[in-house]
């Protein structure tokens, strides 16, 4: 059981994710080659950035990027939810973070991911109060002290950066920002994919058709989701008896009427 807080190496891997490939490309160069030969950055003397805030609408795959970041890398990764970290620690959210840091670095290579990080660094003055402005201190400490951060990289996930701090947005912080966007028609196919791969999906559907239909405009990749999973509960449906006695007739596979049942509920 994977608690909040402790580290351990994610399962999600490059395959469950679907399009992002320009984010993949980034974090391949900017963590995980890194993280595979260290010496070689050395050698040419690149001192690249070691935050990243990502960025964008809701249920897009920033969690998901992460996780398989961490693990395309062997790294570990630590999952932190900036308002429980606010709301837990009260009176001693400096040590908190502290503490934090301090754990990724026993356990470098390491990601340390702020998810609603916003919540943690919201505009000085602003909402929020005296605990955010400390616990913002503090993490404006641990971020720029990048020398004792060696082999820990922390990744950030907002779906409002206009709230954010600006100094947290600074390099050297949160300092490379990139944008997770709602998926075009080609990439839900993409992320349907990705998702058939844990599902019987049967080989006559064409989820790149699916992707592209209108009625899946304005989809995340959550939504995706949600569609594949009651794809699956329709033909779940008609797999298990509703009684003993009826008799199983079907093959066991999600085919295109259920995406149909699926998407007539979901839309
Ligand atoms: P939030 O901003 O709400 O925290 P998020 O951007 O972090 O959302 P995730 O939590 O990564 O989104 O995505 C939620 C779920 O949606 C994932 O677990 C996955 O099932 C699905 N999903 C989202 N984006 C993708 C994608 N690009 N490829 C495959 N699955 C995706």
């Amino acid at each position: 059981l994977k608690k909040e807080g402790f580290s351990s190496i994610p399962n999600e891997k490059w395959e469950d994710v679907g399009g992002l490939e320009f984010i993949r490309q980034a974090f391949y160069h900017h963590i995980v080659r890194r993280i595979k030969y260290p010496e070689a950055y050395e050698e040419f003397g690149l001192d690249l950035e070691t935050g990243f805030l990502l960025y964008g609408p809701p249920g897009c795959g920033k969690t998901l990027i992460a996780k398989a970041v961490a693990n395309e890398a062997g790294a570990n990764f630590i999952h932190i939810k900036g308002p429980e970290l606010l709301n837990k620690y009260v009176g001693e959210s400096e040590l908190a973070v502290r503490t934090l840091f301090s754990r990724a670095r026993t356990c470098s290579p390491c990601i340390l991911f702020f998810d609603e990080v916003d919540a943690l660094t919201t505009k000085r003055g602003k909402e929020g109060g005296w605990v955010v402005e400390r616990l913002l201190n503090q993490l404006l400490i641990e971020l720029s002290g990048a020398e004792q951060r060696r082999g820990v990289f922390v990744i950030g996930a907002t779906n409002r950066p206009e709230v954010m701090d600006d100094a947290v947005l600074r390099p050297g912080r949160f300092g490379k920002h990139l944008y997770v966007p709602l998926p075009s028609p080609v990439e839900r196919g993409l992320i349907l994919k990705a998702l058939a791969r844990k599902k019987p999906v049967d080989p006559s559907v064409d989820l790149s058709t699916i992707g592209r239909m209108e009625a899946c405009e304005n989809l995340s990749g959550a939504d995706l989701a949600a569609l594949m999973d009651e794809a699956a509960m329709a033909a779940l449906d008609e797999q298990l008896p509703s009684t003993e006695s009826t008799p199983n007739v079907t093959s066991r596979t999600i085919k295109a009427a259920h995406f149909k049942q699926a998407l007539d509920k979901i839309t």
